[in-house]
Parts: structure tokens; C-alpha cells; sequence
């Protein structure tokens, strides 16, 4: 369950007709979306016609992000950026920062902030949608403040999905992806990372009373209870 606002289980839930059709009444949390006012924008990309509503996705390595924000996309028609996968494309296209970034990515450090910001700006400016989910940033409070200073917007609303290390490992070594972050020692140095960095980020949101938390142990959690 949500801790402070409402369940999120249908997310958890494996089969997508049901989520969909469960979704809509019962995530209070996703009523903002409608009645929430909004966070003033000063600049950067305020120049649109509608204010964004921006959600942050937060965990560690294999919480599940990147599955809960594919079905959150496609109950409710938000812009999905992962800061992981922007800065997997840039080293990809050989990009001028490619290769730093690779070398960070393969030390399971964290890219330079204004790097990750311009290229999350860059999609927020190109995008029609003025709902972004923005998964796997901002990983530390540098990140955040370089966003709220570079986009000029706090976010409206922060998911955190809460996973034990055990599962988040394990889960890491399964997921093939090719990713060269993806071994045990990367890894390693990743939770350490996120403990150190992201863990703040997540606290001061909830001092802010944005953050909705959310565990994704279940497989663990329905083993232990057996
Ligand atoms: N990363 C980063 N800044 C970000 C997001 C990702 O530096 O805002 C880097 C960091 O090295 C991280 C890696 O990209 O370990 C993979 O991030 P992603 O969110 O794709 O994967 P996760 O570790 O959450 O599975
Ligand atoms: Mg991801």
C-alpha cells in the first residue's frame, strides 16, 4: 500500500486489463492530476501553453521503475522519460559526452547533472505532453537542485518503490538487458550509490510531503508467507 496516500497494488498486478479497469477510481493519488494546483514555472519550460505536472520516479537498481511507469503510461498518457535510457542513447550516438557517460555508467557513479538535465529538458521541450514521468532521476541532491534551478519547476508528486537489496540483485542479474551496469560488482557499487545519494533525495521529498511509497517485494513478501 501507498504509506501516504492511497494503493497503488493494481500497478503490482500482473495482468493489464484488470489494472486498467481498476485504475482510474481507486488511485487517489492520481486525482491531482485533475484538482491539484499546479507548481509555479518561472522559466525554461514554462513557455508552453500548459503547466507541466511533473512526477519523479524513484528506487533503487531493479525496483521495478521501468515496469510500473510502462503500465502507469498506459493507464493514464504520460511522457515517460528514464534518465537511464537518455543517457544510454547518448553513448549510443556517440555523442560527445558519450563516452563519460559510459565510463560513469560502467562505475555505477552518477552522470554530471547538467549533462542528465539538458537532455530531460530537451524532451520535456520537445514533447506535446505536459504530463512527464520522470524515471530513475534525480539520483542525488546535486541532481535535484540542478533540475529545479535548470527547469525552473519542482516536481508535483515523487514515487518511490521501496525494495529490499536481495530482491533488487537478483532481479538485476536476471533481467538480460545487455547492460554493461548489470553484474555483481557494478551492482554493488550502485546500492552503495543509492544509499548515499538517492536516499536523501527521497527524504527530503517526503519532509515535503510528496513522496508516495510503494514496496515491491512481492515476490519475497508472498514467499515469507508461506
Ligand atoms: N544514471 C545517472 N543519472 C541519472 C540516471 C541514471 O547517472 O539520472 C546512470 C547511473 O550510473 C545509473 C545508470 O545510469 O547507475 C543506470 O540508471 P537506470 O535508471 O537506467 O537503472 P537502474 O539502476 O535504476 O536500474
Ligand atoms: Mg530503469
Amino acid at each position: 500500500m501507498w504509506r501516504r496516500v492511497a494503493s497503488f497494488s493494481p500497478f503490482i498486478s500482473s495482468t493489464k486489463s484488470s489494472t486498467l479497469s481498476q485504475l482510474g477510481p481507486t488511485l487517489k493519488i492520481w486525482e491531482s492530476f485533475t484538482t491539484g494546483a499546479p507548481i509555479p514555472v518561472n522559466h525554461g519550460i514554462s513557455s508552453k501553453d500548459s503547466t507541466p505536472f511533473i512526477t519523479f520516479v524513484l528506487g533503487g537498481p531493479g525496483s521495478g521503475k521501468g515496469t510500473q511507469c510502462a503500465k502507469i503510461v498506459d493507464t493514464f498518457g504520460f511522457k515517460h522519460l528514464s534518465a537511464g535510457d537518455l543517457l544510454r542513447r547518448e553513448i549510443a550516438c556517440n555523442s560527445e559526452s558519450g563516452s563519460t557517460i559510459l565510463d560513469t555508467i560502467k562505475e555505477g557513479q552518477i552522470v554530471p547533472s547538467e549533462v542528465t538535465v539538458r537532455l530531460i529538458r530537451r524532451e520535456m521541450e520537445l514533447s506535446n505532453n505536459h504530463k512527464f514521468l520522470i524515471d530513475g532521476f534525480p539520483r542525488s541532491e546535486e541532481n535535484r537542485i540542478a533540475f529545479e534551478r535548470i527547469i525552473g519547476a519542482e516536481p508535483n508528486i515523487v514515487l518511490f518503490f521501496d525494495c529490499p537489496e536481495e530482491e533488487m540483485v537478483k532481479r538485476v542479474l536476471n533481467r538480460n538487458q545487455g547492460r554493461v551496469d548489470d553484474n555483481i560488482d557494478t551492482i554493488k557499487k550502485r546500492l552503495k550509490v543509492f544509499e548515499a545519494l538517492n536516499l536523501p533525495v527521497v527524504n527530503h521529498y517526503a519532509k515535503k510531503g510528496k513522496l508516495h511509497k510503494k514496496s515491491t517485494c512481492a515476490d519475497l513478501c508472498s514467499r515469507s508467507r508461506r
